[in-house]
């Protein structure tokens, strides 16, 4: 028996088995940053095609013969150190695409129904157990794990949970009609529960259910309380205030070494990055250059302000900057950035698609990472760029300010300052930031210091786990209390 307390996790996603952004990497990284707090995780995961795949030998932990109106089985099983149970529900989860899009790029049309079965799973698994296993506190993870607290109630499951928003602009929204079908109790329909102007939102589900919410950096934390930020759930944000929490995310410090990283041209110091630099231009098709070359590695969508850097790409261009970047998504952007490429051939490269060893390169031949974001609940690229010793150029909103210290002169003159940071949402601030970040790079003087202040940033997991650790001790404390 392990002397670790168990903890279910619930996602949709999970580095490296299933990934479309940071959501995977933090449900990754969680069990093992957790194990050392005394917490073991099991995670929870839908029965997708790779996940089942990537399990050796699953033991089949529960038969769930009618889960929603189709058979089902909780499978249990190890992949690199993560302790999951899998939902192989083949009716939902067995086909081709993405964790959330058919081949088209369309909405899977029962998206509600996927994910409610996961939290219904997730809810028994609380009551019930598993062959013996029952968790102390249940951790959801956006709107795919929201109904989870809704279904546990029916169920007389009493272990506390924890909803962490990694981005609050995904609702997981469905018709008011679909109450009965999902399963849901009546009761939430209500503006207190998960009614949401006339429809059911499975976020605000989370949201109004859980015993404590937390978000993935304390900027983002404020600013969800605002309208500007809360994409309509500023309210619930408010009204929950006293039970909101900010825990800054961490990156995986082993897998994101440039001492050990077996994808690059390893090194220690800013001075070991010139020989993965001539590589990465040469990947790009990029020329020799007067000044820094940049990276973006993202989803190409409207929150992540790349319409921005378009339109400020001359200020680093003309004073000799190049750009390298790689993302997918929206084929406007897509496109946009294309023909960007073939207008500053020798200047901007692009590759468009989704490559994780390439941007292990991207970082390590990076002299500065640009992440003009409209909103950023964390970000995960600027701390990569960070210990890869690629110089931040970030917006100034949500867990880009809690990661990056400005150099300003304050900065500057006491040592401390890693990037740079700009107004977010404005193209002029933005072109100025790279303005400035040109006049930086020119001082050889001050910018390997930036890189090496950069490099030395804490950005693993030592400070975030803890807190984490904390949270479950007092919510599993609380529970003792009240029995
Ligand atoms: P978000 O979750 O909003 O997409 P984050 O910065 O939190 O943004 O996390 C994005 C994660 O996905 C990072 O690990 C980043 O390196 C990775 N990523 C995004 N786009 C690509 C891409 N085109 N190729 C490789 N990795 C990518």
């Amino acid at each position: 028996m392990s002397a670790l307390r168990p903890v279910l996790a619930v996602a949709s996603e999970c580095a490296p088995l299933v990934k479309t952004g940071g959501l995977a990497d933090v449900v990754g990284a969680l069990p093992a940053a957790l194990a050392a707090q005394g917490w073991a995780i099991r995670t929870l995961l839908p029965g997708y095609r790779p996940v089942l795949k990537a399990v050796k030998r699953p033991r089949v932990a529960a038969d769930l013969p009618d889960l929603m109106g189709a058979p089902a089985r909780l499978l249990a099983g190890t992949v690199g150190g993560l302790d999951l149970l899998i939902l192989d529900a083949p009716a939902l989860y067995d086909r081709d695409g993405s964790p959330y899009l058919d081949a088209q790029g369309r909405d899977w049309p029962d998206n509600d129904a996927r994910f409610a079965a996961l939290d219904l799973a997730a809810a028994l698994i609380a009551a019930d157990g598993v062959k013996g296993w029952r968790p102390e506190v249940v951790h959801l993870h956006d709107w795919q794990a929201g109904f989870t607290p809704w279904f546990m109630r029916g169920l007389g499951a009493t272990q506390p949970s924890v909803m962490t928003i990694h981005n609050i602009a995904f609702h997981g929204l469905t018709g008011a009609d679909r109450l009965k079908p999902l399963g849901l109790p009546t009761d939430g329909f209500a503006m207190d529960g998960f009614e949401y102007y006339g429809h059911i939102s499975a976020l605000k589900a989370g949201l109004t259910g859980a015993r404590v919410i937390t978000t993935v950096s304390p900027t983002y934390a404020q600013e969800l309380a605002t309208e500007e930020f809360g994409m309509g759930l500023d309210g619930v944000i408010r009204a929950r205030g006293h039970d909101l929490l900010g825990i800054l995310n961490g990156i995986d410090t082993t897998a994101w070494d440039p001492t050990r990283d077996p994808a690059i041209r390893r090194f220690s110091a800013p001075g070991g990055k010139v020989a993965n630099k001539r590589a990465l231009r040469a990947e790009f098709g990029l020329s020799q250059a007067e000044g820094p070359l940049c990276v973006v590695v993202s989803r190409l969508s409207d929150q992540k302000g790349l319409d921005l850097l378009l339109a400020a790409l001359p200020a680093l261009t003309e004073r000799g900057g190049q750009l390298a970047l790689l993302g997918s998504g929206d084929r406007r952007l897509e496109n946009a950035w294309l023909n960007a490429a073939a207008a500053n051939p020798g200047h901007v490269g692009v590759r468009i698609g989704y490559d994780e060893g390439l941007s292990h390169r991207m970082f390590a031949g990076a002299d500065a990472v640009l992440v003009p974001s409209r909103f950023e609940p964390c970000g995960l690229t600027q701390m990569y760029g960070l210990r890869y010793g690629a110089v931040p150029v970030v917006a100034r909103t949500g867990g880009l300010a809690d990661t990056v210290i400005h150099a300003n002169a304050a900065a500057l003159a006491v040592g401390c300052a890693t990037g740079l940071t700009h107004r977010p949402g404005d193209a002029a601030a933005l072109a100025l930031a790279l303005t400035q970040l040109c006049a930086l790079w020119a001082d050889r003087a001050v910018f390997p210091r930036l890189q090496r202040n950069a490099m030395k940033h804490p950005v693993g997991w030592e400070a975030s786990a803890p807190r984490y650790a904390a949270l479950y001790d007092r919510l599993a404390q609380e529970r003792t209390e009240t029995r």
